[in-house]
């Protein structure tokens, strides 16, 4: 099973599809991602507030993997968005994870009711560890369009990527298209809604039909859309159903009948209004 590329605007590529650890307890973690990494998985998307770097870089360091087959992801905590305050968030991270770069570095939310509104100071203390090679790419999570068009005013440097919340009951259509006309690549956070839109009947019948789980057609919608996806597991039957998405395609009227079920429902926070920093 082979994984494609997404090419990203600063010349580098991702894995489209990768393993997520929000919400695995830390001592189950590293476990988890050596199990990921057996089935093939090489993109590990984890966050300082997810509370298991360490255990990440466990099973990383023990995979026997080399470091640049791999694609790790970690994200700056809300309560390290001063320059000064992100530059140790960003040390601690890499030392945390035991490496000496990490993939993708993102900006976790934007916070806009904190910090004055500024995020833009984050962004440029980002392009300090893209400028250095610390971070081979920088990016955003939670961003809206409103969020972005500030950030492409007042720096220099384009996020690579911004990761949202998508999947078939919220499509996200308007940042989708900020960020397809900005080439800024979208990644698709709970992609399965983290379970929620897996009984739905037309997902089900689509899957039926086409002799797959409802998870592995939702995931296919996610990968024909182009975006890239990082379903969270702790199961390994689940872990290698969510990586076996490779060797089918929904077609057209498939696609727009999962697409046509937005209701613009979240299951996490908006980012317009989301203000937590976690203790
Ligand atoms: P997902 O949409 O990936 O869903 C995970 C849930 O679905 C778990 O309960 C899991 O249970 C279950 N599940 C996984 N695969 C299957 C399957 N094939 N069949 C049935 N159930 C399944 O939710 P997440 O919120 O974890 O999102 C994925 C990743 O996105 C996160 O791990 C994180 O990396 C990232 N994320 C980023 C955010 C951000 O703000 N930037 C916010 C939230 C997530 P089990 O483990 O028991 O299999």
């Amino acid at each position: 099973m082979t994984v494609p590329d997404i090419h990203l605007n600063d010349g580098k590529t991702i894995p489209q599809l990768g393993f997520g650890v929000f919400q695995i307890e830390p001592k189950d973690t590293a476990e988890a991602v050596s199990q990921a990494l057996q089935i093939g998985y090489r993109h590990i998307d984890t966050a300082e507030m997810y509370g298991n770097e360490k255990e990440v870089g466990e099973a990383v360091a023990s995979s026997g993997l080399d470091r640049s087959d791999l694609f790790i992801t970690s994200k700056l905590n809300n309560g390290f968005h001063r320059p000064d305050d992100a530059r140790r968030a960003f040390d601690q991270t890499l030392s945390d994870l035991g490496l000496d770069y990490v993939d993708l570095f993102l900006i976790h939310w934007p916070l806009p009711t904190r910090y004055d509104g500024d995020y833009v100071s984050t962004w440029q203390t980002l392009e300090e560890f893209y400028r250095d090679g610390r971070s081979r790419s920088i990016g955003v999570s939670n961003f809206n369009p409103h969020h972005l068009r500030r950030l492409h005013e007042e720096t220099t440097v384009r996020p690579a990527v911004d990761q949202i919340e998508v999947h078939p009951f919220l499509a996200q259509d308007d940042v989708r298209a900020f960020c397809h006309e900005h080439e800024i690549a979208v990644e698709a956070w709970s992609p399965i809604a983290q379970g929620a839109v897996l009984d739905d009947p037309t997902i089900t019948e689509i899957a039926r039909r086409v002799g797959k789980s409802t998870a592995q057609v939702v995931l296919r919608w996610h990968i024909q859309r182009g975006d890239i996806v990082f379903p969270k597991s702790v199961s390994p039957e689940r872990m290698k159903e969510n990586f076996e998405i490779f060797d089918f395609e929904l077609e057209d009227v498939d696609m727009a009948m999962i697409t046509g079920l937005d209701r613009h429902e979240r299951t996490g926070p908006d980012p317009d209004t989301f203000d937590l920093i976690p203790s």
